[in-house]
């Protein structure tokens, strides 16, 4: 069994959605996990942000232009009247449920059934092209097994468990289409995984079905060794290991989702991510190994908030850092960086929600400032097997720009520097010019 996902660019025309089609036709059982239509998803958030400011009348236009956008999709994907009839009847069942929250309560339960919505139409008309096609293939429900507990995190064994059990209720089917993204929650309610979820829920049902491989069809050639949406001259990585893959997406590369690398290195199923517009490009293979000897990538994490505690007096005290990491769990923050002194410790959180909750704990212990727009560049490598010269070539690309911390050892994969978002551009642009070079890398 193998995982294909396809991310919103990839299924986000008619045009696009038949690309997909052709792609799949073989005889390898596969299960095809679609997220939204590129565009979809930001619509419906868009719609539920004015649904929560009960501007319901601009709510209302906005999802008839989307209804608009979805009719001229189902009038260019089916030949068959039969066909264009079928899809306008689930459009209106979906857009007409959409609009039903104009003239209700509008919570954040409510929110998640709006953006559940743009995963079950893509699968939906994707289903109903391959019907068209005579492409035998049976639609999973995502949130028939899909689903997450009480602290967000996948209920891994309900998972495989409900995943099995619609597996086996179509013994002989070799092609499954189910949504990526959408999940339900310890509540049994409709959620999510997050913006850019599909890939995890790719992983996850990748790791419950055993699969042997899974595929992240995107709109690039693999995992590029710099971010190219600000870069120019990046190029594919060929190889990566599942520590190095995991470290560049959590850090800001944005072709997977911060946790999708995990349920596949717990499994050690291969992860390829491979180009839907340029099918035959060898992509990126995401494995247990590590192929060593150089720098491999760079990317960014932006909305990082610095914070330093100062206390002389306490600082090496025995339980010190005990007391600090304390406060962080018990407003459930996570630390992404930490850098320590003789007199103080600087940390970096990415979620600011209960910022002012914690500082106003950290005060007891001593003098404490914030610094926000921060931003951690994350260089990724096999440092072990490259023990000289990479600290140098990183610190002399960036002799230039402030460096606020630096993050070294915590494993061999990574070092990370923190900078103003202010001097992102540069860092990355200078780090691309100054510790790749193109003959040598592995690409
Ligand atoms: P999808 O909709 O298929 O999930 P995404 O937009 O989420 O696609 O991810 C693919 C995009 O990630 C690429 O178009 C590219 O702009 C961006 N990206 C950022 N960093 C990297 C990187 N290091 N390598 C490849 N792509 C990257
Ligand atoms: N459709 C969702 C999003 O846009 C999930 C995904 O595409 O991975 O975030
Ligand atoms: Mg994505």
């Amino acid at each position: 069994m193998k995982i294909l996902k396809f991310g919103g660019t990839s299924v986000g025309s008619a045009e696009r959605m038949k690309a997909v089609a052709s792609l799949i036709q073989n005889d390898e059982p596969k299960i095809v996990v679609l997220s939204a239509m590129s565009g979809t998803t930001n619509a419906l958030v868009q719609i539920a942000e004015k649904l929560h400011q009960n501007m319901n009348q601009e709510a209302r236009a906005l999802i008839d232009a989307l209804h608009d956008k979805y009719k001229q999709v189902a009038e260019e994907l089916y030949s068959s009247p039969a066909k264009k009839k079928q899809a306008e009847e689930l459009l209106i069942n979906h857009f007409e449920y959409i609009r039903s929250f104009t003239l209700d309560l509008f919570t954040i339960h409510e929110e998640r059934a709006v953006l559940a919505q743009g995963e079950l139409l893509s699968t939906a008309l994707f289903q109903f092209y391959l019907e068209e096609q005579n492409l035998p293939s049976v639609l999973l429900p995502a949130l028939n097994f899909m689903k997450i507990d009480e602290n967000e995190e996948p209920d891994t064994e309900y998972i495989a468990k409900n995943l099995r059990s619609e597996l086996e209720q179509h013994t002989g089917n070799k092609l499954f289409i189910t949504q990526g993204y959408i999940c339900r929650n310890a509540f049994g309610e409709v959620d999510n995984l997050k913006r850019g979820g599909s890939d995890y829920s790719a992983s996850l049902i990748g790791a419950a079905a055993d699969a042997e491989e899974i595929q992240i069809w995107t709109d690039i050639d693999g995992m590029h060794n710099n971010d190219p949406r600000i870069v120019k001259n990046t190029y594919p990585i060929a190889e990566l290991s599942f520590d190095e893959a995991a470290e560049l997406a959590y850090f800001g590369a944005k072709i997977l989702h911060p946790s999708s690398v995990y349920p596949a290195k717990q499994k050690d199923i291969p992860v390829r991510l491979l180009n839907t517009m340029q099918p035959e490009a060898k992509g990126t293979i995401i494995t247990s190994q590590s192929k060593g000897g150089s720098i491999k990538a760079v990317a960014a994490k932006d909305d990082i908030t610095a914070i330093k505690i100062k206390s002389g007096r306490m600082l090496l005290a025995y339980g010190f850092l005990r007391s600090v990491f304390e406060v962080f769990e018990r407003y459930k923050t996570p630390i992404d960086m930490i850098t320590t002194s003789e007199v103080a410790v600087s940390l970096t959180i990415d979620n600011s929600k209960f910022l002012d909750e914690i500082v106003r704990e950290l005060k007891e212990f001593g003098q404490v400032e914030v610094d926000q727009e921060q931003t951690i560049i994350c260089v990724v490598g096999d440092f072990i097997a490259e023990r000289s010269g990479s600290g140098l070539k990183i610190f002399e690309a960036l002799q230039y720009i402030p460096l606020r911390m630096i993050s070294y050892g915590g494993s061999k994969n990574n070092i990370s520097l923190l900078i103003n978002t202010t001097d992102k551009v540069e860092a990355l642009t200078r780090l691309n010019d100054g510790i790749f070079e193109r003959n040598t890398a592995n690409a």
